[in-house]
């Protein structure tokens, strides 16, 4: 099949734009639509210390490669990755992370759950069995990650969040109930808190997984021996049934999402942990499993 745009062979077919693209036409696809969101959202300024939550995953070495060029120019903002190691046997090995940091020329940091708290995730879940284990690792990965954004002067932190993960998100947060994140801005200001920037959240995870197999190398395919027990997977598997049949569906939540948040006006200010220093609109959720497993804040 045929590019759309030239002559070249296509690589992919887009469902919801009706195109094939060829490699050139569809890098150019991707990283027109993740500048876009940057700039829109106002996400990258001068002066900033932009730090990729590098996991060593398709997704995270995306979102480095993609920084990594469009930064190299600036000499007004610096880039970083972080990694966080969960320790989860068999599956995270930071050595991936530092390579593909190292390829792109990237100072790279690692920071792990063992030395935050004194527990490695292989742990908690031995002490509170495998059906809280995403939620557990989701609450203590964001705050190693904040508390490694204040270490590092990090002023954003850049995720290599996909279309997929927010329709999910947002759908998850619809079968939960959940009004109050349904109606939260990710942009609204929290203290001592790096704001979140997401610059594939409009490009499928099939494309950003294409992005990286073009772009990178040596990055994980590896499986989390604990994300079977994940709500997002059942969510997963249930979007990607419905948006088989109707290709605009994942573009359709995130608009809802930001026509919700726009009704919810932000939120309200967030209050701080005394005891750990992380945002807790109510009990400090990080406190509370450290307090249950047995480690250290
Ligand atoms: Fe953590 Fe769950 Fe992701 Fe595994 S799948 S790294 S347990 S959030």
């Amino acid at each position: 099949m045929q590019c759309d745009k030239c002559s070249r062979e296509a690589i992919i077919y887009q469902p919801y734009s009706g195109m094939h693209l060829c490699s050139m036409h569809f890098t150019r696809d991707v990283e027109t639509r993740a500048k876009r969101e940057i700039r829109t959202h106002r996400w990258i300024r001068s002066g900033d210390v932009v730090g990729v939550a590098l996991s060593g995953g398709k997704d995270s070495a995306a979102i480095l490669h993609l920084l990594a060029g469009l930064l190299n120019e600036r000499r007004d903002v610096e880039l970083l990755a972080v990694t966080v190691d969960e320790g989860i046997s068999g599956y995270r090995d930071p050595a991936v992370a530092r390579r593909i940091a190292a390829s792109e020329g990237v100072e790279w940091h690692c920071r792990s759950f063992a030395g935050e708290f004194g527990v490695t995730l292989d742990e908690v879940v031995a002490r509170t069995g495998e059906r809280r284990s995403c939620s557990y690792c989701g609450v203590l990965r964001r705050a190693v990650l904040n508390r490694a954004a204040r270490d590092l002067g990090i002023t954003r932190l850049a995720l290599g969040f996909t279309l997929d993960d927010d329709a999910q998100t947002v759908l998850m947060n619809v079968l939960r109930g959940d009004a109050g994140r349904l109606l939260r801005s990710p942009d609204r200001q929290v203290p001592g808190v790096a704001p979140r920037i997401r610059p594939f959240r409009t490009v499928p995870e099939r494309e950003v997984a294409l992005y990286a197999h073009l772009h990178s190398e040596g990055f994980d395919l590896r499986g989390c021996p604990y994300s079977g027990t994940a709500l997002r997977n059942d969510v997963r598997r249930l979007l990607n049934e419905y948006t088989h049949r109707h290709p605009s569906t994942p573009f359709a939540l995130l608009r809802l999402e930001e026509e919700l948040q726009a009704a919810g006006g932000g939120g309200a200010a967030v209050p701080v942990c005394p005891h750990c220093g992380e945002p807790a609109p109510g009990e400090c959720r990080v406190c509370r499993i450290i307090e249950e497993v047995g480690g250290h804040v």
